[in-house]
């Protein structure tokens, strides 16, 4: 491998910040500062600044573990290999196909999210195949694609958010979750926009804000109703806008008419003053967004509560105009793309529905099966680990630790245990590879080329920078080997490339289109963001859009088609007829880089890097003409408050509310290995406000027992009045006695199957000497 410095991305979040990688003679790996990418900016955290001590790790996996008589042992890939295929054979002879389930990761790159959906239905056949992302931002992806048609993280590039004139931030702690990602907001400010913050405490980035709004855990539903409540009450309802470009506004509005501001004062605890200035700052200027992350997402009504908040931009006009809208802050490396490609339970790759005959017809196309033999949608991610042991009985899993990251964990760990089969892929012998049957030791970020997708839908290329060690292989060669012992023998290539091309086609004419990008562009572009269609690529996906419009009855009218991919139908007929060049006006066309994007939901275009020929530059901002929904316009969703799964009651009186510390990164299965970042954040805490600690005689630091009804976790005292007094907060990231996710409660939200991670009722015992 070469000893000149790689540029690539971090590991780590979705903010994919930008670094360069050199080997060291020592065989370590060098980070510098990247500042080409416009994102960081050569900035970095301490989780992407000592991202490589992984990849040297004294408790990497080098060679593959087999079960032997109770304990793992070494063992040959071989071995390993045949051993998986026997387990996963055998579980299907004997209970069918969908006894096999499948669970990935938002940390796997595009092309094996791709593969390891192609596996699933192809190679296995079972329809049970979902991943961690589920747990992340999928509430806010059902609520987008309700109200636009479609799910892009944020519609607009991060850059756009200095230029605004308020942003309103829902639930994230974006200084401890991704900290490079401040200065937007720091320059939010200096250049006098205003930074509200919503949050139970006021955490580092809630103290940077120019008004700090502390509602109830799970309350966010009726905020956003009650500010739209005000918005109607003080007459700052866009009319135009409403009128020209949405549907729905009156069943909406006539729900947030219900909830009065003294009513949403006695729900969140935010007073009726707070509200209106809360309006006031929103209102005024000419441009504003609201984005959310886990804090309202993660909630049996986050689909809802995502929902509300939508409305309240639409009903300002704060959505599809120059830096205005509403965006969703993913959270994992990968947690857009792979929501986009195929391992999620219901969807096919280009974010395609996988019940829609004719996305189920273009992919099969392209896998070269028949699309009869691919399986219908599945079990979403916690309903998937609460059938392991009954209903499934054979899992793979890759690029996830739900031992740790999952909700009511004890009982998912008893789940996993209960498995006939269990086969892991991983880097590091994590809580939940610790129960396999076979572990596979394969390759890291640093060790492999691939793509991502970061928050902002924009599409990145990580480059391969080191050799991996001795023994290791990656996850493409797992699935081709274990493809070939399963008697499918083509279809699963290695390259990474090769896949991506593969995943072009796959993905031409669907809401989440790629086929207009390449290795190539990724490299000399810095990324590029989707819908990216393509020109050469026209017959594929025009055959989506005919045989969509066919289904719906309609000729090729992009207007009229009623095609349910995703929601997007639109954007895909729009898209293909594009890409064939039929009966588009030239401005209309996908061969215009200097006019509206194309192809792409009333998107602009940027100002390509380069000549691009007529290749279409790529979206980064969408909806600025249309939405993606067959009519164009954005859809109200008439919401209303309702109560958190689990109230506090006087066995269970206070309420818990989960999240996340600078220094460690999900399940903490890789940053738990790096001795910096177990210097600075060492294990789990109890926040707790200075009156619970004083009704439970408990100081700084005594341990403290949370108690829910799933279970105990005891950890450190840490004592705040930065929290309400009627919660405590635990951070996720560790197992054993102070897993935060043993207390969590998997109550689902209807749409997203989204569990209730943010809220639940918990109680306080002091643990004595
Ligand atoms: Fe950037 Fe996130 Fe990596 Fe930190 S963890 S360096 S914020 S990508």
């Amino acid at each position: 491998m070469q000893n000149s410095a790689t540029p690539t991305h971090c590991p780590y979040c979705a903010l994919q910040c930008g670094m360069n990688l050199t080997p060291a003679p020592d065989g370590t790996v060098e980070v510098s500062e990247r500042a080409d990418f416009p994102v960081n900016r050569g900035a970095l955290c301490g989780k992407g600044r000592t991202a490589p001590a992984v990849l040297s790790s004294r408790v990497r996996l080098t060679s593959p573990l087999v079960r032997s008589e109770g304990t793992l042992v070494p063992a040959s890939w071989d071995e390993a290999l045949d051993r998986i295929a026997e387990g996963l054979s055998r579980t299907r002879a004997e209970h069918g196909p969908d006894a096999c389930g499948v669970f990935g990761g938002g940390g796997l790159t595009n092309e094996k999210a791709y593969t390891l959906g192609k596996f699933a239905r192809v190679v296995l056949g079972t329809s049970q195949i979902d991943y961690n992302g589920r747990f992340c931002m999928s509430s806010a992806a059902a609520a987008g694609i309700k109200a636009f048609g479609l799910d892009r993280g944020l519609p607009f590039p991060l850059e756009d958010i200095p230029k605004s004139g308020c942003v309103i931030l829902v639930g994230s702690n974006l200084a401890e979750t991704m900290p490079p990602s401040l200065r937007f907001f720091n320059e939010l400010r200096e250049n006098g926009g205003t930074l509200i913050v919503i949050d139970p405490r006021r955490t580092k980035t809630a103290e940077q804000a120019d008004l700090h709004l502390a509602p109830r855990p799970g309350t966010d539903l009726a905020l956003a109703l009650g500010l739209l409540h005000l918005v109607v009450a003080e007459g700052r309802v866009d009319e135009e806008f409403v009128r020209e470009r949405t549907v729905g506004w009156e069943d909406a509005r006539a729900a947030a008419m219900a909830h009065w501001p003294e009513y949403v004062e006695r729900i969140t605890g935010v007073s009726v003053p707070q509200l209106r200035e809360t309006v006031r700052m929103f209102c005024e200027p000419e441009s504003a967004m609201v984005l959310t992350a886990r804090g309202p997402e993660q909630q049996s009504k986050g689909t809802d509560t995502v929902g509300a908040w939508i409305n309240l931009c639409l009903a300002t006009g704060r959505a599809g105009r120059p830096l205005s809208g509403y965006g969703c802050l993913t959270g994992q490396g990968n947690g857009q793309g792979g929501r986009e490609h195929g391992q999620k339970a219901d969807q096919l790759p280009g974010y395609r529905k996988l019940d829609d005959p004719a996305a189920r017809r273009h992919v099969a196309e392209v896998w070269g099966v028949d699309p009869d033999s691919l399986p219908g949608p599945g079990r979403s991610a916690y309903e998937l680990l609460d059938a392991l042991g009954t209903d499934i009985r054979s899992l793979l899993l890759m690029a996830s630790n739900p031992v740790v990251s999952a909700p009511r964990a004890a009982h998912v760990e008893e789940r996993i245990r209960s498995l006939d089969f269990l086969a892991v892929c991983d880097v590091v012998l994590s809580e939940t590879a610790a129960l396999a049957d076979v572990v596979l030791p394969v390759t890291q970020w640093a060790e492999e080329t691939g793509t991502t997708t970061n928050l902002e839908g924009r599409v990145l290329l990580r480059r391969q920078a080191i050799t991996p060690p001795e023994g290791i292989r990656s996850d493409l060669e797992v699935m081709r080997e274990l493809a070939d012992r399963l008697g499918v023998e083509k279809g699963f290539p290695t390259d990474p490339e090769e896949v991506f091309e593969e995943l072009r086609r796959a993905s031409a004419g669907g809401p989440a289109d790629y086929s207009g990008i390449t290795y190539r562009r990724l490299a000399e572009e810095n990324g590029v963001f989707w819908p990216c269609p393509a020109n050469e690529l026209a017959g594929a996906a025009n055959d989506v859009a005919g045989t969509t419009n066919d289904a719906a009855g309609t000729t090729n009218d992009v207007a009229g088609a009623a095609n349910d991919v995703a929601g997007a139908a639109t954007h895909a007929a729009r898209a293909a007829n594009d890409l064939a060049g039929t009966a588009n006006a030239p401005a209309d066309t996908a061969n215009d880089p200097a006019g509206a994007t194309p192809g792409a939901p009333g998107g602009d275009g940027p100002a390509p890097a380069g000549d691009l020929g007529d290749a279409h530059p790529g979206t980064p901002r969408l909806f600025l003409d249309r939405f993606a929904t067959p009519d164009g316009r954005a859809r109200f969703v008439a919401v209303s408050h309702r109560a958190i799964a689990e109230e506090p009651d006087d066995d269970y009186p206070v309420l818990l509310t989960t999240g996340r510390v600078v220094a460690q990164y999900q399940s903490g299965a890789q940053t738990r290995r790096v001795d910096e970042l177990n210097a600075a954040a060492p294990g789990p805490f109890v926040e707790l406000h200075p009156r619970l600690a004083e009704q439970l005689g408990a100081g700084e630091g005594d341990p403290i027992a949370v108690v829910s009804r799933r279970g105990r976790a005891v950890a450190p005292a840490r004592i705040t009045t930065g929290i309400r007094p009627d919660t405590v907060f635990m951070p996720f990231h560790w197992p054993g006695e102070g897993r935060a996710n043993t207390l969590t409660n998997p109550a689902l939200d209807p749409t997203s199957r989204m569990p209730e991670f943010k809220a639940c009722a918990v109680r306080l015992e002091a643990v004595r000497g």
